[in-house]
């Protein structure tokens, strides 16, 4: 572990609760999200494609659907309820990129893809001790962006309501990170100044800059298994050039525990 700055075990040390995000945070989200596709395209063969290339084709309508999603309102406003829409959506834009037309299909796959997502989601051994080590030392909350009845569900599979105080959910607002109404009402409800919150997160954009943007204090979480399907690059998230930097950059959460003085 790399020294501390003193003035960063300055700012740890006026933090009176911590938030965090979910997934790619505590959870191993795209880990899930692979290993659910390939059950789901092994268990459904889809003829004349391999399990890779039907993995390939749903990671490059990914990389071109999911930007457009917001833009789309009506189908937004119905991921924010569910994720079973978008999800059967791209599905079918899958199978159309390959010359298949066939909704049926489209839809058994996004069932066995949400239900193989879901029975493969784990928390990361570093994540369950940081929660369990925290626990009752500090208010704890999720901040999490996705539709209301999946991140409910990631919520429940990994056990996490009884241990946190507060749970934000982009769904359920009907916004989400990055606005700053998500980051007040999170302040609000531990009853804290924006200095003694700590957010910890792995995206830069949706967790981080803000964050900072909103005066809490950021550590940013960069795994390498933090790697969507629909990435080029075939790593983690960078920093745009020219943006503040987190108070720390972590790889593993264990890494908050003397920082909080735990
Ligand atoms: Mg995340």
């Amino acid at each position: 572990m790399k020294p501390v700055d003193p003035a960063i075990k300055q700012r740890f040390s006026r933090v009176k609760a911590v938030y965090f995000d979910l997934d790619d945070t505590l959870c191993g989200y795209w880990l899930a999200s692979k290993a659910g596709l390939r059950a789901t395209f092994e268990q459904h063969p889809v003829p004349a494609y391999t399990t890779n290339e039907m993995i390939a084709a749903w990671g490059k309508t990914f990389r071109d659907f999911s930007p457009e999603l917001k833009e789309k309102t009506q189908l937004f406003h119905e991921y924010l309820t569910s994720g079973t829409v978008t999800r059967t959506h791209q599905m079918a834009l899958t199978l159309l990129s390959l010359g298949i037309d066939d909704n049926e299909l489209a839809k058994r796959l996004s069932q066995s893809y949400m239900v193989e997502r879901d029975r493969n989601l784990k928390l990361f051994p570093d994540a369950v001790e940081v929660l369990e080590k925290l626990h009752g030392k500090y208010p704890l909350g999720l901040i999490t962006n996705g539709p209301a009845d999946i991140q409910n569900q990631e919520v429940d599979t990994l056990r996490l309501r009884n241990l946190m105080d507060n749970i934000f959910i982009e769904g359920e607002m009907r916004i989400g990170k990055p606005h700053q109404i998500v980051f007040d009402q999170a302040a609000e409800a531990v009853k804290c100044m924006a200095d003694q919150i700590l957010m910890v997160g792995n995206s830069y954009g949706h967790d981080i800059k803000p964050a900072i943007e909103y005066g809490w204090v950021t550590a940013w979480i960069r795994r390498d298994t933090d790697v969507p399907i629909s990435s080029n690059s075939g790593k983690p998230e960078e920093k745009p050039a020219g943006e503040p930097e987190p108070d720390i950059t972590i790889s593993d959460l264990t890494e908050l525990l003397p920082l909080l003085g735990v």
